[in-house]
Parts: C-alpha cells; sequence; structure tokens
C-alpha cells in the first residue's frame, strides 16, 4: 500500500484494491476509486486530475500527490508496408524502451516491453547485447498498452492482443509482469483476455513452474534456438543455470495442468540451428507434448554476425517436425526496415 503524499505515487502502478485504499486513506469511498479506475482504464484519460465526476478537492490531491504515468514519445517510427509502429517511449528517469504496434491478420497487437535492457544475453538478440539496466514497474508495463491503446481508440479501433516479447526477460520480472497483466485483465478496464495475452520467455524455469502454481492461463512461448544442451547454451548463454530437460518438464507440467498448447520459438540461423540433424533433435525433444514451433528466420543485429536460414532450409526444417507431428508457423517478418523485428529492439541503436 503506497503511502499518501508520495510525490513518486504512479496510479498505474497499483491494482484496483490499492487504489481503493489509496482513496480510502485520503477519505474518499468505494464509489470515487470506482470512478478513477474506469477514468484511467476505460475512458483512457491522460490526467487522473481531469477524470470527470471528481470532487475538485479529490482532483487537487491526485495532481499533487501522483506522477505523470504516461510515458512520452521520443520516437515514432513505421515501417513502409504501414503494418507495424515501432514508438521508443522515455520513463521518468531518461530511460527509455520500445513498444510495438503490429498488425497481424488484421488484428492490432502491441509488443510491450518489461525491463529496460535484458540481463539473459542471447548473442543474436539486440537487447541482449545492450544488457541490463534496470526491471520496468507495473505502471510502466501498463503504460505502454495504454499508449497504443489510446491510438487506437482514435481509429475507431480496439487493442485485444498483447505479447510480452518486447525488450526484456519477463519472468525475470516477474511480480511486476503479472501486476500489469493483472490490471490491463481486470473486466471494469481494458479487460483484454489472457488467452490473447502471449508471454514469451528464454526458459525460466522457477518462473514457468510460478506460472503454473498460479494457474495464469496464458500463452506461453518458449524460446529454445537449440535442441541440446550443448547446442543452445552456444545462442543463450543463460541456459546454462536449467538443462532442456528441466526446462521440457516444466513446460509438460504448465501443458497438462492449465490444458494449453505450448508454443516454441525459434530463431533460425544459417549454419548454427537449421541442419536437419537439427530439426530432428527438435522432433525428439517436443514429442509427446501439446506444442507448436515459431520459426523465426534470423533479424540481423548489429552486435551479431549471422545470417538468417534460406528458404529451402526452412521448409525442410518444417517438413521434418511435420514427421513428429509438430505443426510449426514461420513468423512473418515485421518491421524489419525500422529494426521492430524480434530481437532487434535496443535503444542504444534506435537514437
Ligand atoms: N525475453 C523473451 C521475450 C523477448 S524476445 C524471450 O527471449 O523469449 C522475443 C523473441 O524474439 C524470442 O523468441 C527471441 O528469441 C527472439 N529473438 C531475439 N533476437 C532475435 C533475432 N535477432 N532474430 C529473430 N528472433 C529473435
Ligand atoms: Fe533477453 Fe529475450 Fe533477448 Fe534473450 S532473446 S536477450 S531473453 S530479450
Amino acid at each position: 500500500m503506497p503511502a499518501a503524499s508520495n510525490t513518486t505515487l504512479n496510479l498505474y502502478d497499483l491494482n484496483r484494491v490499492e487504489m481503493r485504499e489509496l482513496l480510502d486513506g485520503w477519505g474518499y469511498s468505494d464509489y470515487y476509486a470506482g470512478l478513477v479506475w474506469a477514468g484511467l482504464y476505460r475512458d483512457l484519460a491522460t490526467d487522473p486530475a481531469a477524470i470527470q465526476g471528481l470532487k475538485p478537492d479529490l482532483s487537487a490531491r491526485l495532481a499533487r500527490d501522483s506522477v505523470p504515468g504516461i510515458l512520452t514519445v521520443r520516437s515514432r517510427i513505421e515501417s513502409e508496408d504501414g503494418h507495424t509502429t515501432k514508438y521508443l517511449l522515455g520513463l521518468r528517469d531518461d530511460q527509455a524502451i520500445e513498444t510495438v504496434l503490429m498488425y497481424f491478420r488484421g488484428r492490432a497487437t502491441v509488443c510491450v516491453s518489461t525491463q529496460v535492457g535484458c540481463a539473459m544475453g542471447c548473442v543474436f538478440c539486440a537487447t541482449g547485447q545492450m544488457g541490463f539496466r534496470r526491471h520496468l514497474s507495473a505502471g510502466e508495463i501498463v503504460a505502454q498498452v495504454l499508449h497504443i491503446a489510446r491510438f487506437l481508440r482514435a481509429r475507431g479501433e480496439v487493442l485485444r492482443n498483447i505479447v510480452l516479447m518486447g525488450m526484456g526477460e519477463p519472468l525475470h520480472n516477474y511480480d511486476a509482469t503479472m501486476a500489469a497483466m493483472e490490471t490491463v485483465m481486470d473486466h471494469r478496464g481494458l479487460a483484454i483476455a489472457p488467452r490473447f495475452i502471449t508471454l514469451s520467455t528464454v526458459g525460466v524455469v522457477p518462473g514457468i513452474r510460478r506460472l503454473t502454481e498460479e494457474r495464469r492461463p496464458f500463452r506461453l512461448a518458449v524460446s529454445l534456438h537449440g535442441a541440446t544442451d550443448a547446442e543452445r547454451l552456444r545462442l543463450v548463454p543463460t541456459a546454462r543455470r536449467w538443462s532442456l530437460t528441466e526446462l521440457i518438464n516444466a513446460c509438460r507440467d504448465y501443458s497438462e495442468t492449465l490444458h494449453r498448447r505450448v508454443f516454441f520459438e525459434w530463431a533460425l540461423i544459417h549454419g548454427q540451428n537449421d541442419s536437419p540433424e537439427q530439426a530432428h533433435a527438435l522432433g525428439r525433444l517436443l514429442h509427446g507434448l501439446d506444442a507448436h514451433v515459431n520459426l523465426i528466420p534470423l533479424n540481423p543485429t548489429q552486435g551479431y554476425e549471422g545470417q538468417p536460414a534460406d528458404l529451402r532450409a526452412i521448409r525442410l526444417f518444417q517438413s521434418i517436425l511435420a514427421e513428429y507431428e509438430l505443426p510449426s508457423t514461420v513468423r512473418q517478418r515485421r518491421g524489419i526496415d525500422v529494426a521492430a523485428g524480434c530481437g532487434q529492439l535496443a535503444t542504444t541503436l534506435a537514437r
């Protein structure tokens, strides 16, 4: 429960109960907490003090005792095909993050960051290459979703899909990420359904176990990139901490407990992880699991020399997975021209 009169208070950090407690502490009934909540998450107000129906003294208190949770747009770039818009959004401490609006099959999707940088160090990922700066707060994650929801509303569209695939590793910032998702799922606000939220993780096993225990029915996507420990380790150094056996067991438990299919991501890199042998190894690894594989031809980044797999290798890889009855999709390349593709997000490069 945040203290009243706290000038660092970001209302987006609060869940609905905390909002009620805050206003109660200030002497306002639940009715007003409901008004503020609806103002922020239904009307998408940018200034809490201007929310309709508040008493003037409550507006004044909100203006005095909370900081603006909205993020400042430092830059906005649109891809040539018009399907992707990348925002560089400024935080209060002068750090910045990237948030991407994408259209997939006509559906608006926001790609959200959970950290400034990332500590996991995947060699081919621009965010990994910039290193870890800090975690985002729940409110900073929520603010990205609101930013895109406002933009869409102005065009008469509704945001329904979230992918936690921006900068950072969501399960390394578990509590803030979960708190943010609870806020955006709240039925008195944005009401985004959990099945339209994809959480992509590099494979933080304790985090996957917690998702299972807490029964969080997101779409779970796990970035594999290698089907043996040795091969995976070359691309994903953090894999040292958990063996593939532990990871796949955690995925199986998630899938069986929540009756959810698990998605596996594989950045296809020419000569690194695109061979028929590796496809067979992946097929064997995922055998018996309710799984789907997303193949992502490598997107270029400054700090890595690898090249994307070629089309022939991709098709062969897919046909081998099919022998194991493993469905797979090649992810459409999106926003490459504005460096908003998977793994291309890095504020150092965007500035
Ligand atoms: N940290 C999480 C989510 C963010 S990365 C994770 O790693 O899953 C989102 C996806 O982009 C991951 O599957 C990641 O492996 C992939 N990716 C990273 N860099 C890439 C690159 N250069 N080309 C293609 N995919 C990449
Ligand atoms: Fe971090 Fe994901 Fe990039 Fe790996 S791929 S460095 S986990 S953001």
